[in-house]
């Protein structure tokens, strides 16, 4: 799977001038690092992302454009890899990783979590040289209604090596509450113990609120795979990270006000996504940790989920 995935992306490179190009302007994005309450961040310019963050993604824009993550309605040039009978993986042409891709699911069905977590989990063991993310209907997804999950390079996000540092709250053995600038929960476990991770999903899950009319509780999510220094089956990390909000104030602010940033996954794994310079040049530490005070949870919302878990894994 491994050397097949790098084929992909190589032949992708060499045949599709629209991602080709995009991955070349990746050498020239300019990227900053600030600390937020004390974790690390980086803000990243990136033009390309404007597709993602400048999304429109309301019901109605969904239900008249075609779905581009249909096999029907993608580019002929790109091509894919099968995983599992009924994903396919894609090289994402927009990329933020300096190897992106898309997992898109064969049928043309909404993106929810619950019934996917597992399949996350083999992905993650399956391309053990990235990091998988989630991101909800309503939490950056630009393609709500055709399931989905992306990948890029591990060591990418600063939160794979820093979520360790910022446990507020050790809930099990293998379930943690953090705080990386907003509150997150942690599953971590063997893989042969996969049945374990999902169970604890599933909990952590149902403690969390869905609002009236959301599909799922509004989240996002980042797994990867770890293997064992001492040999035999590795550990599986996934960060869920509860939403309070999809976009922050400052995306409707007129005038100085306005930073065009649509946080998900990779903004909340501590690479804050800018597509225009004028937001790179002129954001501030203060104005990161605001956006992850309104999108994320707030801290008493997140102790009483903490407590909630407490004892349902008792
Ligand atoms: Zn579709």
């Amino acid at each position: 799977m491994k050397d097949q995935i790098i084929e992909l992306f190589n032949q992708q490179l060499l045949e599709w001038d629209t991602a080709r190009n995009f991955y070349a302007a990746l050498n020239e994005v300019k990227v900053k690092e600030t600390e937020v309450n004390g974790s690390k961040y980086q803000i990243q310019f990136n033009p390309a992302r404007i597709v993602s963050s400048g999304a429109k993604v309301d019901a109605k824009t969904i239900q008249e454009r075609k779905c581009f993550l249909c096999s029907a309605n993608r580019p002929a040039v790109q091509k894919g890899i099968d995983f599992n009978g009924h994903y396919t993986i894609l090289i994402n042409p927009f990329p933020i990783f300096p190897k992106h891709f898309t997992i898109v699911e064969k049928e043309h069905t909404e993106q929810l979590i619950l019934p996917r977590f597992g399949d996350m989990l083999d992905l993650a063991k399956a391309m053990e040289d990235y990091a998988i993310f989630y991101n909800g209907p309503k939490c950056g997804a630009s393609a709500p209604d055709h399931a989905h999950f992306q990948a890029g390079n591990k060591g990418f996000l600063p939160l794979e090596k820093e979520w360790e540092n910022h446990v507020t709250e050790k809930i099990s053995d293998n379930l943690f509450a953090i705080n990386y600038g907003f509150p997150a929960f942690v599953i971590k476990e063997k893989i042969t113990n996969k049945a374990e991770a999902v169970s604890l999903f599933g909990k952590t899950y149902q403690a969390l609120p869905v609002k009236d009319d959301e599909t799922e509780p509004m989240m996002n999510v980042v797994a990867w795979y770890e293997t064992s220094a001492t040999g035999g089956e590795g550990t599986v990390v996934a960060v869920v990270i509860p939403r309070a909000k999809h976009r922050p104030d400052c995306y409707f602010a007129e005038g100085d006000e306005n930073i065009l940033i649509s946080p998900a996954a990779v903004d909340l794994g501590g690479v804050f996504i800018t597509p225009l310079e004028k937001d790179f040049e002129k954001i501030t530490d203060k104005n990161v940790a605001e956006i992850l005070g309104e999108v994320c949870l707030d801290k008493s919302a997140a102790d009483k989920l903490t407590a909630k878990l407490k004892e349902l894994s008792l």
